[in-house]
C-alpha cells in the first residue's frame, strides 16, 4: 500500500458528507472554496445553500447586483470574497460566455482565485493533477515527513511542495486532495491528533519519533493592530444617517453609521466635543453608549456606538437618512448588524 491508497481508502470509508462534494459543478465548487477560504465548514454549509439557491448559476449571479451578493455574505467577514465572486461570475459570462475556465491556468487568472482555489477548482470539478497546498495539508505532510522548517518560511515551502509533489497521485487527483485535507481535519488535527486511528501512522516520521506535539513549526506572526472605531447613531424621528463604506479597506461596499477612528483611545469628552456633522446642526447628549471588541486577522476593534438625536438636516457627501425598518436592507459589517437588531429594531 502507498501513502496514495491508504488515505483514499480511509477517506472512501469515514469522509464527511458536505454538499460541495456531492457535485462536480465548478461553479458550486467555486463559491464553497471562496467562502471556505476564511470560514469553518460548519458555517459555510448555510451560507453555501443560500449563495447557489439565490444565484443557480454563473450567469444568475452575473446578472445580481452586488448589493445582493454583500447581503448574503453578511457574518462570514472578509467581503473583498463576495465582490470578487460577483466581479468574477461577470468576467466568466462575458469573457467565457458563462462556462467556467477549465484550466488551472485559466482558473489561476480569474479574480480571487489563488493557486490554491485554481487547484481545489481544477481537481475536484475537472479531476486535473494539480496537488492542493492549505493548512491541514501543511501540517499532515511536516508530520508525516519530519519537516522541522517552519512551514510559512520560503524553506519550509519548499519543503511541503517537494513532498507533495513526490506522494501526489496524477491517478487520482480529486480523491487524493480531498483524502489529505479530510485526514488533516479529521484525525491529524492540531492537536490531540488521533494517531492510533491514522491511515498512514506506520510510516509518520512524527509518530515514530515522538514529535507529534512539535510539529508543524511557524514563525511568530506580527502582532494584530488595534483600531478605534466610535460610531455616531444619529437618530431623526425612526431615521437613521447612514453611508457606504468605499475605502481599499475593511468592509468595503458595506454600510455603516458616521464613523470617528482613531489609532488611540479617545474620551467621551473627545469624541462628543468633536461633532463631525456641522457645528450649527445640535446634537443631543447619548441615550446610551455600547462598547464591543471585534477581533479579525491582523485587527483588533474596540467599537463604541453612540445613540444619538437630531433634528432634520439634508445629509451631506454620501451620507442618507434610512428608515429604521430599512436597515435590514443595507448590507453592513455582522458587529453593526448585530447592534442594529439588538438595539434599533
Ligand atoms: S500518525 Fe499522527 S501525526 Fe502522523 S500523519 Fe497520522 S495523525 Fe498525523
Amino acid at each position: 500500500m502507498s501513502f496514495s491508497s491508504d488515505i483514499i481508502e480511509w477517506y472512501n470509508k469515514h469522509h464527511r458528507h458536505l454538499p460541495w462534494r456531492e457535485t462536480d459543478n465548478p461553479y458550486y465548487i467555486w463559491i464553497s472554496e471562496i467562502i471556505l477560504q476564511q470560514t469553518r465548514v460548519v458555517q459555510a454549509i448555510s451560507y453555501y445553500h443560500d449563495l447557489i439557491t439565490h444565484f443557480p448559476s454563473v450567469e444568475d449571479m452575473a446578472q445580481a447586483s452586488e448589493e445582493s451578493i454583500l447581503q448574503l455574505w453578511q457574518g462570514l467577514g472578509y467581503y473583498s470574497r463576495a465582490r470578487n465572486l460577483h466581479a468574477t461570475a461577470r468576467e466568466i459570462a462575458h469573457k467565457h460566455h458563462g462556462t467556467f475556465p477549465a484550466s488551472y491556468h485559466d482558473l489561476l487568472a480569474l479574480k480571487g482565485v489563488g493557486p490554491y482555489t485554481a487547484a481545489a477548482i481544477a481537481s475536484f470539478a475537472f479531476n486535473l493533477p494539480h496537488p492542493v497546498i492549505d493548512g491541514n495539508v501543511m501540517r499532515v505532510l511536516s508530520r508525516y515527513i519530519g519537516i522541522s522548517d517552519p512551514i510559512n518560511s520560503s524553506k519550509g515551502k519548499k519543503l511541503i511542495h517537494d513532498a507533495l509533489s513526490a506522494l501526489f497521485d496524477n491517478n487520482n487527483p480529486a480523491n487524493f486532495n480531498q483524502a489529505i485535507m479530510e485526514l488533516g481535519a479529521l484525525i491529524c488535527k492540531p492537536t490531540s491528533p488521533d494517531c492510533d486511528y491514522c491511515p498512514v501512522r506506520s510510516e509518520c516520521f512524527a509518530r515514530n519519533h515522538g514529535c507529534v506535539d512539535i510539529l508543524p513549526v511557524k514563525s511568530k506572526k506580527k502582532p494584530a493592530r488595534n483600531r478605534y472605531l466610535h460610531y455616531w447613531v444619529i437618530e431623526n424621528q425612526g431615521n437613521y444617517l447612514l453611508h457606504r463604506r468605499t475605502a481599499n479597506d475593511i468592509w468595503k461596499n458595506l454600510h455603516e453609521f458616521l464613523l470617528i477612528e482613531s489609532p488611540v483611545p479617545l474620551t467621551e469628552f473627545d469624541i462628543l466635543n468633536a461633532n463631525p456633522i456641522h457645528p450649527d446642526i445640535v446634537l443631543s447628549k447619548p441615550d446610551f453608549v455600547h462598547h464591543q471588541i471585534h477581533q479579525l486577522t491582523h485587527q483588533t476593534l474596540y467599537v463604541q456606538f453612540y445613540h444619538l438625536h437630531t433634528m432634520h438636516f439634508e445629509p451631506k457627501n454620501d451620507f442618507f437618512w434610512v428608515k429604521e425598518y430599512e436597515l435590514k436592507n443595507y448590507s453592513m459589517p455582522i458587529l453593526l448588524r448585530r447592534f442594529t437588531d439588538k438595539y434599533l429594531i
